[in-house]
């Protein structure tokens, strides 16, 4: 199965992803992970990324594609992987449908008044990915899952998040109408459900695809 997760920054795509990943034996591959293991190894394409990710912009598609097109060509990804946060341009879609076959494209859908909030007070593990809301962690500085130390993702602050929604907004949202006229489409809405309620919802339809 070839999944694309698609939603707004903060929506949980990366909660999801994770589970979907663990559930189905499938690679996770995130450009935005695969961006920051590039800053901070300090390469080529990291210190290009960075200039972009800093301001809350897309990195150019033709970097990106690049870097998907290679990783989707290896051999753990023959039966299937999920994609989460590419496509992000409608180019970008165009570009990978010239390469491969997409199944199914998950729609986390959410009320855009929450994002702000979510992702200014959002930590990570900076060794699992594991995210928490700082309102929930009452001075808490470690992980729960793995122990590993939590930090404040640079791009999570109120200017680049307000550019990251607008960035959204305009190149991103298209995709919706792209991929609900090709049918391939699942919209979960996640708003007022916990995680867990959205990703039983996603195996309900991930499971009868699979029959
Ligand atoms: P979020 O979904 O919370 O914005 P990600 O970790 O998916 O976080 O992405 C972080 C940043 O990495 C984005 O703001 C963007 O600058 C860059 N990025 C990630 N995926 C793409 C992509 N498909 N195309 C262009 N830039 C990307
Ligand atoms: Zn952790």
């Amino acid at each position: 199965m070839n999944i694309i997760l698609l939603g707004a920054p903060g929506a949980g795509k990366g909660t999801q992803a994770t589970k979907i990943a663990d559930k189905y034996a499938l690679p996770h591959i995130s450009t935005g992970d695969i961006f920051r293991e590039n800053i901070k190894n300090q390469t080529e394409i990291g210190l290009l990324a960075k200039s972009f990710i800093d301001k809350g912009q897309l990195v150019p598609d033709e970097v990106t594609c690049k870097i998907v097109e290679e990783r989707i060509s290896r051999a753990d990804c023959k039966d299937g992987y999920m994609l989460d946060g590419f496509p992000r341009t409608i180019a970008q879609a165009e570009a990978l449908e010239k390469i491969t076959k997409i199944d199914l494209v998950i729609n986390i859908d959410v009320d855009f008044s929450l994002l702000m909030e979510r992702l200014c007070g959002r930590r990570v593990c900076k060794d699992c990915g594991e995210s928490y809301h700082v309102s929930r962690l009452n001075g808490t500085t470690t992980c729960a899952r793995c122990g590993g130390e939590l930090y404040q993702r640079k791009d999570d602050n109120p200017e680049t998040v307000q550019s990251r929604l607008d960035v959204y907004n305009a190149q991103t949202a298209p995709l919706i109408a792209y991929y609900t006229e090709k049918g391939n489409i699942f919209n979960v809405i996640s708003d007022t459900r916990p995680p867990e309620a959205v990703f039983e919802k996603i195996v309900e339809k991930l499971d009868t695809l699979r029959k």
